[in-house]
C-alpha cells in the first residue's frame, strides 16, 4: 500500500536523522524506554488503536510490539503487554472493547517492548506465561545489542516473571476455542512463541515475523536467522491460505505475506552463507549488498543491522565459533 510505504520510508528516514544528528558514540547503552523515545515515540501520551481481527479477536496498536486481545465471556487473554507505562492505556482500551480485567498475558519472547508491561500486570492478578527461556532471561535480565544501541534490559522482579512456562508447545482452552503456543527453536530470540487462535485463525508471530522492516535477529543472546527461517516454515505448516496474520510489529497481513517473507530470508541467508563460505568478512558482506532488491521494500538498514545480526548469527552456525566482535 502506498500510505504504508511512506510511512516506512519516513521511519527510516527519521532514524538516518536520529542517527545522524546526535553523533552516537558506537554500541551506546540505553535502556528499552529511551530507545522508543529516540525513535519517535511517545509512551506518556500515545494512544492505542484497536482494530477488530475475527469474532472477539482484537489488535491493538501502540508503542512496541503488536497485541492480540481475545475478549470473551471467560475473560481476557492478551498476547504481549508492550511497556508498564502504555499499560493504563491497553486497559482503558480492552474496557472500551467491553472487556475487563486482563486474566492471562502470553509473552511471545522476552524483549521490553513485548513484556514490558508485564510487573505491572502480573502485579495486578493477571497470569503470565512463556517459553521456559524467556522466563529465563526475564529473570536474569539482558543486554539486546541493536549495533548502533545496545539496550540493557533490568531482571523483572517476581510480579513480572511467568507462572507458567512452556518448552515445544502448550494448548489453552478459553473464549470458545483452542489457543496454541508453538515453540521451534532459536529464531528472533531463543524464548519465541508463537500463538495460534485455532478457531478464528489468526496467528500471532511475535518478532519471528517483522513486517515494520528488516526482522531483528538477537544473535548476542541466541537468536538465529536459519532458526527463524526454520520456525517460519514450522508455523506455515500449522496454518492454511486463510490464516489472518499479525507480525510482532507492522500491519496485519495474510498468509501469503509470512510466505513470501520466508522466501526472502532463505535468499539472502544463502547469499550470506556462500560469502561466509568464500570468508568474507562482515564489511564485505555488507558491500557485496545480499538485501539489495528488497531494501526499498524493506527500508533500508541505516547501520546495517539486519545484515550485521544475520551475519553474526550465521557465522555461528555455519562455523561453530563467535566473531571476536
Ligand atoms: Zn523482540
Amino acid at each position: 500500500m502506498p500510505e504504508d510505504h511512506m510511512n516506512r520510508k519516513l521511519f527510516w528516514i527519521s532514524i538516518l536523522l536520529i542517527t545522524s544528528l546526535t553523533s552516537l558514540a558506537d554500541n551506546e547503552l540505553i535502556t528499552g524506554e529511551e530507545l522508543m523515545t529516540r525513535f519517535g515515540a511517545d509512551l506518556s501520551t500515545t494512544e492505542i488503536r484497536a482494530e477488530k481481527l475475527v469474532g472477539n479477536l482484537y489488535v491493538l496498536f501502540g508503542v512496541g510490539g503488536n497485541i492480540v486481545a481475545s475478549i470473551g465471556e471467560q475473560g481476557v487473554l492478551m498476547v504481549d503487554d508492550q511497556f508498564s507505562e502504555m499499560v493504563p492505556r491497553i486497559q482503558a482500551a480492552i474496557h472500551e472493547l467491553g472487556g475487563g480485567d486482563i486474566d492471562f498475558v502470553v509473552n511471545t519472547h522476552w524483549h521490553f517492548d513485548h513484556a514490558g508491561g508485564n510487573e505491572v500486570l502480573g502485579g495486578s492478578g493477571a497470569w503470565l506465561i512463556s517459553h521456559s527461556t524467556s522466563r529465563d532471561m526475564m529473570s536474569k535480565g539482558a543486554m539486546v545489542n541493536l549495533v548502533a544501541f545496545t539496550v540493557e534490559q533490568d531482571p523483572y522482579t517476581e510480579s513480572g516473571l511467568p507462572v507458567m512456562t512452556f518448552d515445544d508447545r502448550m494448548q489453552m482452552h478459553f473464549n470458545g476455542e483452542q489457543i496454541d503456543l508453538l515453540h521451534a527453536g532459536p529464531a528472533h530470540t531463543a524464548g519465541d512463541a508463537v500463538v495460534v487462535f485455532r478457531k478464528h485463525n489468526v496467528v500471532h508471530m511475535g518478532d519471528v515475523y517483522n513486517n515494520a522492516g528488516y526482522p531483528f535477529i538477537d544473535a548476542d543472546n541466541g537468536g538465529d536467522l536459519n532458526g527463524m527461517i526454520e520456525f517460519c516454515k514450522t508455523v506455515i505448516g500449522e496454518l492454511n491460505e486463510d490464516t489472518v496474520v499479525v507480525p510482532g510489529h507492522g500491519p496485519v497481513v495474510g498468509y501469503e505475506n509470512l510466505v513470501s517473507y520466508v522466501e526472502m530470508l532463505a535468499t539472502i541467508r544463502d547469499r550470506i552463507v556462500g560469502l561466509i563460505a568464500e570468508g568474507a568478512t562482515l564489511e564485505e558482506v555488507i558491500a557485496a549488498g545480499p538485501t539489495a532488491e528488497f531494501d526499498e521494500a524493506m527500508g533500508d538498514s541505516v547501520d546495517m543491522r539486519f545484515i550485521n545480526r544475520a551475519y553474526t548469527s550465521l557465522y555461528k552456525h555455519e562455523l561453530g565459533s563467535d566473531l571476536d566482535n
